[in-house]
């Protein structure tokens, strides 16, 4: 069976996007039936519907000018404005914002800022609770610093903080992969992502795939080697 391949799809005038569109071998659309019809019957549990009623109109208010000819795009919503857009919207009082220490500076504005908009803030940082990487297995030589005390990141910690707190709604901010996926997976209330880390580029992953064809080569692999006998 084909897998669907959206990624890969370079179809101009797709069945996404517009009724009389087309999609390719591999179009996601038309191979999973199921999964959408399953999503559709998602939409109609209230609160979910709600959810995606409000996501999808603040999608189209980070644009003005919508109703100019011919259209064009004009965005005035950092994602901050966005956040704050969103959760008033949705009626949010409380929110949680569950962040990484190498981001603490950065977490006491985006707190500040929720604050100053009305917004009651419940924040932990990663190393929440102090416990030693040695609980989880991990060896001295498996630490950064090697030999040294490390404080486990705890996102499971942080995410029971914010259910005991009872937030509305939690916003990550720069927590690593992997850590981000156990907070989503024990936070009670819905999650989005203000920021991801990436240590190196300035918490902006896309600029290495945006270098991909020029200082991030080597994230080409075998294709790179094509490339190189070509030349
Ligand atoms: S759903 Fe089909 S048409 Fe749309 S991007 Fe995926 S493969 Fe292409």
């Amino acid at each position: 069976m084909n897998h669907g391949k959206c990624a890969a799809c370079m179809v101009a005038k797709k069945i996404c996007f517009e009724p009389d569109g087309k999609g390719p071998a591999f179009c996601s659309t038309a191979l999973y039936g199921a999964a959408l019809a399953k999503a559709a019957a998602e939409y109609e549990k209230p609160d979910i519907r709600e959810f995606a009623r409000q996501a999808g109109v603040q999608e189209a208010e980070c644009y003005v000018d919508r109703e100019a000819e011919p259209h064009y795009m004009f965005p005035v919503k950092p994602r901050i404005q966005e956040m704050i857009d969103f959760s008033r919207k949705m009626g949010y009082r409380r929110l949680g914002l569950a962040f990484c220490g190498g981001l603490h500076r950065e977490a006491a504005i985006v707190s500040r800022i929720l604050e100053d908009h009305g917004f009651e803030v419940v924040s932990a940082v990663c190393k929440v609770g102090g416990v030693g990487k040695e609980a989880l297995g991990i060896k001295p030589e498996e630490k950064i610093r090697i030999g040294c005390h490390e404080s486990m990141c705890n996102p499971v910690a942080q995410a029971e903080i914010m259910n005991e707190a009872g937030t509305d709604f939690n916003i990550l901010l720069g927590l690593c992969v992997g850590h981000d996926s156990l907070f989503i997976k024990y936070s009670r209330a819905m999650v989005s992502v203000f920021a991801v880390k990436d240590r190196v580029l300035g918490h902006n992953p896309l600029a290495a795939i945006y270098t991909y064809d020029s200082y991030y080569q080597r994230f080409k692999g075998d294709r790179l080697k094509e490339l190189t006998i070509k030349e």
